[in-house]
């Protein structure tokens, strides 16, 4: 997918509507992580340094269409502007007097923070109107939120859709997500092997069905393996398992044959006799052959030769794509498959790209995410790029001429 990025536009004094995805984690009004607004740095940071009016906005929470202190954006402005070493404007308002005001009154090269999109629940509902004011603020659309590029809401594609704004281009995080996990699924290194975990199958199956066309390998792990097994005749005891999905994962099956993808499942696992309740406490378990899985065991997490045969198709593979945990990783003694699984990308020399969500938690706790070539910043998002559906964000951006 070819678009247009923040390089290819003149955006010297221009006011540049950037809207980026600052919805970090918060407690009692303070920012506990503030991953989101370092990776928004670059995009600001160029479109300063180039003249612009850096006018940014953000949606944070859900505070469902009103004003409510606790999700204001105030915070982030603040730590922006210690991230930054300058000052950043903040508009008490998304699009009314205030906002207007300081819009007005902004110089090129200087940034300034709209208030929290989801205040108007206008926003969400992709109103025309609210795009047409937000547009005020706009003579070139920036779109660097991945994270929600997967929504229409007005200030993800309606400004642009509507017609709007006609010059909209990817900032510099979108871009990197379009080159990584687009030259991933479009124009692999090969074998490309995808590794898919996660608990279940119904919500993999358009990954799934989408990446047998352009994958050498599928390495199925997690809760959703089960089902596949169950599928092909194999016992699964107490695991997980979808039983209105076995005649898909059968059709899934025949589909990779026919394609000659390697869809691999494991061949044994760590079982327990009950999920553990909480989720970290210690239960009894052993590990088993695939074919020796008991009538009251659970499956919760990939076994050792698993591990090791799924570690040596990552070896060899040109490219990986990787989403969700293998196993119950939240679970000390069902997490190593995941982290085994983690270990054996690092080590390869493999691209590879972790979807968001749990593996790249995953991969983060582990310490291994400078050894990943890319970890996606939006996990339902990549979920639905993996899936090879279009994202409303993405789709409205300027192509290349
Ligand atoms: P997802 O959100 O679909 O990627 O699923 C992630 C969740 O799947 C994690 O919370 C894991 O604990 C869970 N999970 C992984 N493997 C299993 C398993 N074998 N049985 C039950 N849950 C699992």
């Amino acid at each position: 997918m070819n678009k247009k990025t923040i390089e290819s536009v003149n955006v010297k004094d221009k006011k540049c509507l950037v809207r980026c995805d600052f919805n970090v984690p918060m407690s009692g009004g303070a920012i506990t992580d503030d991953t989101r607004i370092r990776a928004a740095l670059p995009t600001i940071k160029y479109l300063y340094e180039h003249g612009a009016k850096v006018i940014l906005c953000s949606h944070l929470g859900r505070p469902k269409g009103e004003f409510n202190l606790k999700y204001s954006l105030k915070p982030v402005s603040v730590r922006l502007s210690e991230l930054l070493g300058r000052p950043v404007v903040f508009a008490n308002d998304v699009v009314g007097e205030d906002a207007k005001a300081k819009v007005a009154a902004l110089k090129s090269g200087e940034v300034m923070l709209l208030e929290n999109l989801r205040f108007h629940k206008e926003e969400e509902a992709n109103d025309k109107e609210f795009c047409r004011s937000l547009s005020q603020f706009c003579d070139i659309y920036v779109n660097d939120a991945f994270g929600t590029a997967h929504r229409a809401h007005a200030s993800t594609a309606g400004i642009v859709t509507y017609g709007f704004a006609h010059t909209a281009v990817a900032g510099f995080l979108i871009a990197k997500e379009l080159e990584c996990l687009g030259g991933a699924i479009e124009s692999p290194r090969r074998p490309l092997v995808a590794i898919l975990g996660g608990a279940k199958v119904s919500d993999k199956i358009g990954v799934i069905n989408n990446l047998i066309d352009k994958a050498d390998t599928i390495l199925i792990g997690g809760g959703m393996a089960y089902t596949f097994l169950k599928a092909k005749g194999l016992n699964i005891g107490k695991s997980l398992c979808e039983e209105d999905k076995l005649d898909l994962a059968r059709e899934l099956i025949a589909k990779a044959k026919e394609r000659n993808v390697k869809l691999l499942l494991p061949i044994d696992a760590k079982v327990a006799k009950a999920f553990p309740d909480p989720i970290d406490a210690e239960v009894p378990f052993r590990q088993v052959d695939i074919n020796e899985i008991g009538a009251d065991d659970m499956a919760l997490d990939i076994g050792e030769e698993t591990a090791n045969f799924y570690a040596g198709e990552i070896r060899s593979a040109g490219t990986v794509v990787w989403n969700g945990p293998m196993g119950v990783f939240e679970n000390k003694n069902f997490a190593s498959g995941t982290y085994s699984i983690a270990s054996a990308v690092a080590d390869s020399k493999c691209i590879s790209v972790v979807g968001g969500g749990d593996s790249a938690a995953a991969v983060q706790q582990m310490g291994l995410a400078d050894k990943m070539t890319h970890i996606s910043t939006g996990g339902g998002a990549s979920l639905e790029y993996l899936e090879g559906k279009i994202l409303p964000g993405i789709d409205c951006l300027n192509n290349v001429d």
